[in-house]
């Protein structure tokens, strides 16, 4: 391994534990300040044992650059392996038969990494597809896409399509539900994509009535494929309470409108929690197991959801990416007509 793949997988692994973002910039740095420095230099230096005088590069990243030039295999980078491992539990096997991720950004909006990058993770994984979701323009903090932005992701998503063959990136969107349940896209833009993960961003502690009615608004639209993380929890951190609405309304919509019931992989928010998706179940919901990774380390994530899926009695043919693209995108476009 080199010192630039080193640094590569590092932050990969640093994603993959969710490590606070100011770690995952350091490996970034140390990145560029390699590209500078050269090949020749670089090993150089680690060899000389120089190499953390250099701007950008300390003693995490100046460990990881001088184990890929000597060869070390038990160093910081093995053990940051060890330390992020997803544990596969009692969802391994449906964790087998899972096609393809419905949720995960790129730097189109606010996620790590380039669209090419995600969707190698993707294939690199074990998945025949995945769905690029990025934000949709009213949640500008994330750099969301405005119509104009999201014709041009079009286009590149078409050109990598090309090159990834028989890999699939589908056209996708995490579309933002307004607080009349109305959706932060027009409708002939959402008629233009495979799958639509539509979510609530804002106002999050409003009247249960008021919230139950925003969500079965959103869930009835033909256009919205997936209820995306629909408490908005947050478990770790500050925490997050989860909003406040009726469940069965909701998952009655869900059924009725049949869209799916996002299993959010997120470890800070593991959302829907337990009971709400036995709830889900009991109602016999569509559901999609999604990572709404950032990063290409995060796609792994689904193991956790598989996990939780199978203690809550999912029937795997319910969940809707454990379907073939082709399967996938009969159902979307069946029940978007
Ligand atoms: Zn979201
Ligand atoms: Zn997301």
């Amino acid at each position: 391994m080199t010192p630039v793949e080193a640094l590569e997988r590092a932050i990969y692994l640093l994603d993959r534990e969710l490590a606070p973002s100011n770690k995952v910039r350091a490996f970034k740095n140390a990145q560029d300040a390699i590209a500078e420095l050269g090949p020749d230099e670089t090993a150089k230096r680690a060899k000389a044992g120089t190499i953390t005088e250099v701007d950008g590069i300390g003693k995490s990243t100046g460990a990881v650059i001088t184990e890929a030039i000597h060869g070390i295999d038990d160093g910081y980078l093995a053990k940051l392996d060890d330390r992020s491992q997803v544990p596969l539990g009692v969802g391994g096997e449906l964790r087998a038969q899972l096609k393809g991720d419905c949720h995960m950004h790129s730097t189109w909006s606010d996620g790590g990494a380039p669209l090419e990058t995600m969707a190698r993770t993707a294939q690199k994984i074990g998945h025949e597809y995945v769905v690029a979701t990025d934000h949709s323009a009213r949640l500008t903090i994330a750099h969301g896409l405005s119509e104009e932005r999201l014709v041009q992701q079009l286009d590149e998503l078409e050109a990598l399509n090309k090159a990834f063959s028989p890999f699939r990136i589908l056209a996708g969107m995490e579309v933002d539900i307004f607080e009349d349940g109305t959706l932060d896209l027009a409708d002939d833009m959402l008629a233009r994509l495979d799958v639509v993960v539509a979510s609530v961003h804002s106002k999050l502690k409003m009247p249960a009535a008021d919230m139950t009615r925003r969500m079965v608004t959103a869930v009835a639209n033909p256009h919205v494929d997936i209820l995306g993380h629909m408490t908005n929890r947050k478990v770790s951190g500050t925490g997050r309470a989860p909003s406040e609405f009726n469940a069965e309304m909701v998952f009655a919509a869900c059924k009725k409108f049949d869209t799916a019931v996002e299993i959010n992989c997120r470890p800070e928010r593991q959302d829907p929690p337990e009971e709400l998706l036995e709830l889900a179940v009991g109602w016999d919901c569509y559901i999609a197991i999604d990572t709404d990774a950032h990063a290409p380390g995060q796609m792994e994530w689904q193991a956790y959801g598989c996990d939780k899926a199978v203690r809550c009695g999912v029937d795997p043919d319910r969940i809707i990416n454990t379907w073939s693209a082709e399967e996938l995108l009969a159902w979307t476009t069946e029940k978007s007509t």
